[in-house]
């Protein structure tokens, strides 16, 4: 085992060499107030420049992402974006702007704004974004206030419901209870969708909004959705649509048209921006013409006669700002360049292939293990070890085993409506060979879970570190050196 960076650490050693200051130097002291400043020097290993691009590096190889291997975390969409894109971002024009330069020098990314809100509002169906929330979540939650507001301008005092299905992701709840709501669930029938029935019984005086991924992340499209639509709208409810995960359905239905009348994006997921380290993500907030001017503000407009593009600042039913400046633009500009890149008919069959993709996986899988609902699929699907419980097997064993083949395990145990769930989304980026290589890790795993199971239940056993206490490591990360 290499050392970590602190027990190579000698006294004095400096990873650069400056040449002697012939300039006054800048005292901390006058800086900073007195009760600011360390009475000691903070204990940084010293080391040389070597040590610390070795160290780096070493740690650089213990990670994993899509640039190393197939990635097939459901709900995530870990799929490859192309580097042009990461390029263009990084054009100086862009990258070197400043958000406070005045509008005549910015109108090059003003445009950009611009445009990709047309173009995000055509492939949803809506009327406007805005591409300020910085994250799905961000989105939703701008989502939820536009929705707010407008009731409440209506004088709807009394809507204080927001409906979300069993399946729904983790921030649906979340966001309408950090919106002021009160989380009513609906069941999912028997086929995955919305239970009808029980959202009947749901709405009514009191709905505010439904919130509805469709696909959901059962990965199933629901077939009801106008009724849906109509069931909502009817009680003076408005429907959210949690657009986190686009990729099954660019290019070929729109979540306006089901009757959907808010929509967050996820750019990091759908339009190029790669994710999972932390961001810089982007979650634009699209709305139906009524709710327009609700939006975040400031919106950028279009002069035709001047040929000038311009910040809006002037509207009074705007729910505010919701993040600094205009967003994440570099997000933006890698959405743009990917979807003008792409163009119509890319768009259209990145949905097709993500679609065939995950649908070819399934039918493979299924061989193995069961597959709790038979039906086409979207982007992703799940199955479960069932097959495999008499021999003690369980999804996390599977998870792990996968590790050694040098796999990046599903999303498991998410839905939490399905025991012992494990989901995959292939995305449309993989190859046939590559999901060719993966089923046949997954048989051979299923095979091990008949013949072997304890080399599965025990798994991983290729990694460097083995199971971890993943919850503690969350909640309470050690992150200090303590020699
Ligand atoms: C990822 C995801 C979100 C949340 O997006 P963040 O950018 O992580 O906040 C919401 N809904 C669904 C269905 C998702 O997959």
């Amino acid at each position: 085992m290499s050392q970590i960076i602190f027990e190579l650490s000698k006294p004095g050693r400096k990873a650069y060499s400056l040449p002697e200051l012939d300039v006054p130097d800048q005292r901390i002291e006058d800086l900073l107030p007195g009760n600011e400043i360390r009475k000691e020097p903070a204990q940084f290993p010293e080391v040389s420049e070597l040590d610390v691009v070795r160290h780096f590096t070493r740690l650089s190889k213990k990670n994993y992402g899509v640039d190393d291997g197939f990635y097939p975390l459901g709900s995530c969409t870990m799929k490859y974006n192309p580097k042009v894109n990461e390029d263009v971002s990084r054009l100086p024009g862009f990258a070197l702007s400043h958000p406070y330069q005045p509008e005549e020098l910015s109108q090059g990314s003003m445009q950009i704004i611009y445009e990709l809100d047309k173009y995000l509002s055509e492939i949803s169906g809506m009327s406007r974004v805005s591409l300020q929330p910085a994250a799905g979540a961000h989105g939703e939650l701008a989502g939820l206030m536009i929705i707010k507001k407008y009731h409440e301008e209506l004088g709807e005092h009394r809507r204080n419901k927001v409906i979300v299905p069993d399946s729904a992701h983790g921030t649906n709840p979340a966001t309408a209870t950090v919106c002021g709501y009160e989380t009513v669930e609906v069941k999912s029938n028997p086929r995955g969708g919305v239970d009808l029935e029980e959202l009947k019984k749901a709405v009514g005086e009191d709905t505010a909004a439904l919130m509805l991924t469709n696909p959901n992340t059962l990965g199933l499209f629901d077939e009801n959705i106008e009724e849906i639509a109509n069931i909502v709208h009817e009680a003076g409810g408005l429907l959210y649509y949690d657009g986190a995960n686009m990729n099954p359905i660019l290019g070929v239905v729109r979540p306006g048209d089901m009757g959907f009348d808010v929509i967050h994006y996820n750019l990091h997921k759908t339009f190029s921006t790669p994710h999972g380290g932390g961001g810089p993500g982007a979650g634009p907030v699209g709305v139906r013409d009524f709710l327009v001017p609700y939006l975040p503000k400031p919106m950028i407009e279009y002069n035709e006669e001047e040929d000038r593009y311009y910040m809006d600042y002037d509207l009074p039913k705007s729910i505010g700002k919701v993040k600094s400046y205009y967003g994440n633009f570099g997000v933006a500009i890698k959405a743009y360049s990917y979807i003008r890149a792409l163009g119509a008919e890319g768009i259209k069959s990145v949905a097709e292939h993500a679609v065939l993709n995950a649908n070819y996986l399934m039918r493979e899988l299924a061989e193995a293990y069961h597959l709790p609902f038979d039906q086409t699929c979207m982007h992703e699907f799940i199955i479960t070890p069932k097959p495999f419980k008499d021999k003690g097997v369980r999804t996390i064993d599977i998870a792990k085993r996968l590790l050694d083949y040098g796999y990046h395990p599903p999303t498991i145990y998410f839905p939490l409506i399905i025991e012992e769930a494990m989901m995959f989304e292939p995305t449309e980026t993989e190859s046939k060979e590559t999901l060719d290589s993966f089923i046949e890790a997954m048989k051979q795993i299923a095979k091990e879970c008949v013949e072997k199971p304890e080399i599965v239940i025990n798994a991983p056993h290729e990694t460097e570190i083995k199971r971890l206490d993943e919850v503690t490591a969350a909640r309470k990360p050690d992150l200090r050196w303590q020699g």
